[in-house]
């Protein structure tokens, strides 16, 4: 069987003003068909990374809140999982869409933002002329019935299908705050609203890469390449375990047009330094930004990892042997967990001293991650995943660097910061929320595909751990989207939610 990582094509649909309603059946049958979606944000800004990042939750929120009360989402990307039946293997139809937004009333729009989307291709020329419109808060009636973003979002509820995001938390506030309703002034509240217009759950990639698959890093790119490489490895041993298996559709007619093919990966030849950036490698971010001397490339960062941990299999294969023939009854291996805590938020602390120097991530000599245990002489490193054999090359080569995530939450760069040493040589084209998207999906339905339990229905990807779990930077504990006895769904929400069942 032929992996399908050396070749794949990514088709995103490009939807903008003009576009839109032309598009709008598609999307609605895309949304309605799915098992699952993937969501992801391109935002004008942030506000104070240190209130973002502030040690009370509430506080948090409420920083979250100012921020998408006074900024706005410029694109929103859409992928659609949905699962085919009558398959050997997990197999997804996966369609996607990148929306070009405007809101229509005055917003804030960080400089940094704007150099760093500029970097990464976003058209704000574009944007302007073509951004789909809308407005904030609540709804201004009439136009509740229309194609608009807010009846895109209300048929999104409509559609109960679980939402998947990569550290989720902001891009729900926004998402909230731009295309539903007023956000409540308690996080108690909005939880017990999410809770209520998602009930088939929301899922977080970023706790489930921290806290299911325990990658050595957990930022997009790095775990969607990782998911890519592992999937790989299950396809070349074969046998036992089901795999993942992408399709995308053939696109005919107008929406041709539309789209924008991006490639997964071409295996193009290396450029650029060989050294790894220690904090890039650990965190998807370098304040040195596209300065930096050392390599910002995820899949040299991801092939170092590998051989990383293909020596210290090695190493601790023949280590294992002595001792087992000085003492007999060697221990098991491997049962030790991930030592890596989020150590995210250190790293972003760091940004706003404006450092500049090469600081190095914590992992010791030459090591890319800083997940060992302390005090274990030999550290069992991140092996989670069902690692095989011999490195297999396949899909493992080089491939070309895609920008990091730009959803512009604070352990993930800030946008300034975020340009990394490819930012020069910019993906083109400006479908990046659509791709994050895409990349978001591919984590959730592997994630899926690896911890799945074979008698379970196969219509739809599940990862109950993760269920309603969203990621918090500097906590070992994500927030839990529930309704609490304590706590009430907020005035707004209830109305929608009549018009959203259509009590109206
Ligand atoms: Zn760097």
């Amino acid at each position: 069987m032929l992996a399908m990582t050396s070749s794949m094509m990514v088709p995103v649909i490009d939807v903008q003003n003009n576009n839109f309603k032309e598009l709008w059946p598609a999307m609605l049958l895309a949304i309605k068909t799915s098992s699952f979606i993937a969501l992801d944000t391109e935002l004008s800004g942030l506000g104070t990374r240190k209130a973002l990042l502030a040690e009370s939750i509430e506080d948090r929120y409420k920083a979250i809140c100012h921020a998408a009360r006074t900024r706005s989402v410029l694109s929103l990307g859409i992928a659609c999982y949905k699962k085919l039946e009558n398959k050997a293997d997990d197999t997804y139809l996966v369609q996607v869409y990148n929306l070009t937004l405007l809101c229509t009333e005055e917003y804030i729009i960080e400089p940094q933002s704007v150099q760093f989307l500029v970097q990464h291709g976003f058209d704000f020329n574009k944007q302007y002329a073509q951004g789909i419109p809308y407005y904030k808060g609540n709804d201004k009636g009439g136009d509740v019935h229309g194609q608009n973003m807010r009846t895109l979002f209300v048929e999104l509820l409509r559609a109960r299908k679980p939402l998947v995001l990569h550290n989720g938390l902001i891009d729900m506030v926004f998402l909230y705050q731009c295309f539903y309703a007023h956000l409540p002034e308690r996080l108690g509240t909005f939880t017990a609203d999410l809770s209520e217009m998602f009930p088939a759950g929301i899922f977080d990639t970023k706790y489930a890469t921290e806290y299911e698959l325990r990658f050595a890093a957990s930022y997009l790119e790095y775990a969607y390449k990782k998911c890519k490489l592992e999937n790989c490895k299950l396809v070349e041993v074969g046998g036992s375990g089901p795999h993942l298996f992408l399709e995308f559709c053939s696109y005919s007619g107008n929406m041709r047009s539309y789209i924008d093919y991006r490639p997964c990966s071409d295996g193009s030849s290396q450029e650029g330094p060989l050294d790894i950036c220690l904090r890039f490698s650990a965190y998807g971010w370098c304040p040195n930004g596209s300065s930096c001397p050392m390599s910002h490339n995820t899949d040299l960062i991801l092939q170092q990892d590998e051989k990383v941990k293909a020596d210290k299999r090695r190493k601790r294969k023949q280590k294992r042997k002595q001792k087992a023939a000085q003492e007999v009854g060697s221990h098991e291996e491997d049962c030790v967990p991930s030592g890596k805590k989020p150590c995210l938020e250190e790293g972003s602390a760091v940004l706003d001293v404006g450092v500049s120097d090469a600081v190095t991530a914590p992992g010791a000599e030459g090591e890319p991650m800083n997940d060992q245990p302390q005090g274990e002489e030999e550290p069992s490193n991140v092996e989670r995943t069902p690692t095989l054999a011999d490195e297999g090359n396949c899909g493992n080569g080089v491939h070309k660097p895609q920008a990091a995530s730009a959803d512009g939450t604070p352990d993930d760069p800030p946008p300034a910061a975020k340009v990394g040493a490819e930012g020069k040589k910019a993906e083109g084209g400006t479908h990046r929320a659509g791709f994050d998207a895409f990349m978001t999906g591919y984590i959730f339905s592997f994630a899926c595909t690896l911890k799945g339990r074979p008698d379970e229905s196969s219509s739809d990807a599940r990862l109950p751990e993760c269920q309603n779990k969203l990621y918090l930077s500097g906590k070992s504990v994500p927030l839990h989207i529930v309704k609490s006895t304590f706590s009430k769904s907020s005035k707004a929400h209830t109305h929608k939610m009549e018009m959203v069942w259509g009590k109206n």
